[in-house]
């Protein structure tokens, strides 16, 4: 019989399995189990809407048999099976097994534990660990022909026709002789098999079974007398070993943290422990049980091969955190097939790759959304705040990579406008680019600090994302203009009259200024007659380094953050207000010029969206003022 070569790169990668150092070689029976588990499924699946296929939830079945005298493991299953194409297919070109990525090359061996071989599903090879020579019998479902498949590794696989009666598939282990440092007898004894099927594989929703051996006590004869001492004997006997309950429907107490962590490595395909645990069982109107998992790091990347064979299912260095949502496959006959994480890291080759990479993502996001605004915007939706988290994360270092990708709403467009389109629109007199913060669009064009910036024609970027000032800060600028808050005073070049007007106005109503300060003293640094309100009676800006904004967000975000703006109380002195105020103040009032006063205040906080000290005395002044 003529045998069938594996392609060239799986030879490699076979050799690498057979002699693995990987030290947790017991984990190929999770493998060959899930494996038979999911052509279970597929079966059954069929079974649903194909009255043909015969079968029933419970006529499936997983079946183990260890036999000591031949040395072979048989997992059986009466799944889907294979065709004789399929297992060409399937068994015959090692990168098609799963994600197969590898060890590190055996001058670290002694770093065995940098187990990459565990850090995915290794697949159906894993079996060539414990075994010298693995044979597949499969009978497909549809089809007559039963095949054999076997293999002794590296030299090539055969197939031929073969019997099998039922549908599905057995896979048939010939474990390795024991060793200095294995013992892979071990995985010839039922106790030890079904010990792993317990620790690896107890949620697989089919019963696994298997013949146990127990010894039991023999009945007492008739005729015992008082001397008889009680006999045993070894009977067989068919068992699940598996519970069949997953993990996440069992109690708490009753799973410890090792099996949860190899539940998530080998659910979720990653190689370290997740950081976090967190299962969960809601009971009252909802229930639900989950278990989330925190994982040890961002598993962004992408596929690595290496001429068509797979290296890595998720390389990390291929693409920049902020592209973290980019999905895809890289193939370079670049990269040695057997190269570890670690030289991956500093491999130049593969950052060249990256940076083209990079380059190439961030060249078609900017053209789709010059070409297709609609579908930039609703990409922009779903992903755009990750490049803001990555640049605040970065503290702006990605600023040139990312400005160009950003979006935000303009007070001209009445859409959403890029920075470069901003830039692209400003008059050549203006030299700062404008914005105000609020919390909705609408509400940021009736900001009363906006109305000025807004009415001398300029272009205000309307920032409505808590993150969003924050965001413009690291950007530091867009074309070479800075961003300036329509809130600062600098906003605005002030005439000399508006000016002089303001500080004839402050000079007139020190007193009252004065007292007002003194009776906001706990809130407000400052108060003074605004030279940025136009219509609007009342408005909080902030002096100093943090911005009102800055304060709501770190506000939100830790809770307990000790900045705080240093609060400035601006008031129209053309407003009603401003003239109550006056009056009342002149008056000798002082009772209601201080109301007033609070009243302003109060307002103000409103209108910045800022919590109020106590509403409920808030509400109490106005509905005084009403009597
Ligand atoms: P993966 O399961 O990650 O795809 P494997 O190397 O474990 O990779 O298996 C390769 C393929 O071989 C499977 O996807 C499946 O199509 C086929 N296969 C393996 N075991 C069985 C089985 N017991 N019954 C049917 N098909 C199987």
């Amino acid at each position: 019989m003529e045998k069938k070569q594996f392609k060239a790169e799986s030879q490699r990668l076979m050799d690498l399995m057979i002699n693995s150092i990987y030290t947790h070689k017991e984990i190929f029976l999770r493998e060959i189990i899930s494996n038979a588990s999911d052509a279970i499924d597929k079966l059954a699946y069929r079974a649903l809407t194909d009255e043909k296929v015969g079968m029933n939830r419970e006529d499936f079945k997983i079946v183990i048999t260890p036999d000591k005298d031949a040395r072979t493991l048989t997992v059986s299953d009466n799944g889907i099976g294979m065709t004789q194409e399929e297992m060409e297919t399937n068994l015959g070109t090692i990168a098609k097994s799963g994600s197969l990525q590898f060890k590190k090359d055996t001058e670290d061996a002694d770093d065995a534990e940098l187990d990459i071989i565990g850090q995915f599903g290794v697949g159906f090879y894993s079996a060539f660990m414990v075994a010298d020579k693995v044979t597949v019998i499969s009978k497909a479902y549809g089809s007559d022909s039963a095949f054999k498949w076997e293999s002794e590794g590296v030299e090539g696989y055969t197939i031929e026709p073969w019997e099998k009666e039922s549908v599905g598939t057995d896979v048939i282990m010939h474990i390795k002789e024991d060793g200095d440092e294995e013992e892979y007898s071990d995985y010839i004894r039922p106790y030890a098999i079904s010990q792993l099927v317990k620790k690896y594989s107890d949620y697989i929703r089919y019963p696994i079974r298997m013949e146990m051996e127990h010894s039991v006590e023999k009945p007492k004869p008739a005729d015992a007398g008082d001397d008889y001492q009680p006999e045993y004997e070894m009977v067989k006997e068919w068992e699940t070993v598996n519970s069949m309950v997953p993990i996440w429907q069992r109690p708490k107490s009753q799973v410890k943290a090792e099996e949860y962590n190899d539940f998530y490595k080998s659910k979720f395909s990653d190689w370290q422990d997740p950081v976090l645990t967190i299962p969960v069982n809601a009971e009252g109107n909802f229930e639900y049980r989950a278990i989330l998992y925190v994982p040890s790091r961002a598993k962004k990347g992408l596929q690595l091969y290496s001429s068509g064979v797979m290296i890595m299912d998720k390389c990390p260095d291929l693409i920049p955190d902020y592209f973290s949502f980019v999905q895809g496959v890289v193939d370079t006959p670049d990269v040695s097939l057997n190269i570890s994480r670690e030289m991956l890291q500093h491999d130049r080759q593969l950052k060249v790759i990256a940076n083209n990479i990079e380059k190439k993502v961030k060249g078609e996001l900017v053209k789709l959304m010059k070409d297709d605004r609609e579908k930039y915007v609703q990409f922009y939706n779903s992903f755009g705040m990750q490049f803001k988290y990555s640049l605040l994360n970065a503290y702006g270092q990605n600023r040139d990579a990312i400005r160009d990708l950003l979006l935000f709403w303009s007070s001209k467009e009445d859409k959403m406008t890029s920075l470069a389109e901003y830039v692209d629109r400003m008059p050549a007199s203006q030299e700062k680019i404008y914005y105000v913060c609020a919390d909705t669009v609408e509400n940021a064009a009736k900001m009363p600090q906006a109305e000025r910036v807004l009415k001398a024609g300029y272009e205000v970027l309307y920032l409505t994302v808590d993150e969003d000032e924050l965001v413009l800060q690291m950007l530091e600028n867009a074309g070479g203009k800075p961003f300036i808050s329509v809130a600062s005073e600098d906003a605005l070049p002030v005439t000399d009259a508006e000016k002089n007007a303001a500080e004839q106005a402050e000079k007139d109503h020190k007193e009252m200024l004065d007292f007002v300060q003194e009776t906001l003293k706990d809130e407000v640094s400052k108060v003074r007659v605004s030279t940025i309100l136009q219509s609007g009676s009342v408005c909080l800006t902030a002096e100093g380094p943090v911005s009102l904004e800055m304060e709501k967000y770190f506000l939100k975000m830790r809770g307990d953050f000790p900045m705080k703006a240093q609060r400035v109380l601006e008031l129209n002195p053309d407003s009603g207000a401003f003239k109550a105020l006056c009056r009342a103040f002149e008056d000798g009032d002082k009772d209601k010029a201080a109301v007033y006063a609070e009243v302003l205040y109060n307002q103000a906080l409103i209108i910045a969206d800022l919590p109020l000290p106590d509403p409920a005395r808030y509400a109490e002044l106005v509905c005084g003022l009403m009597e």
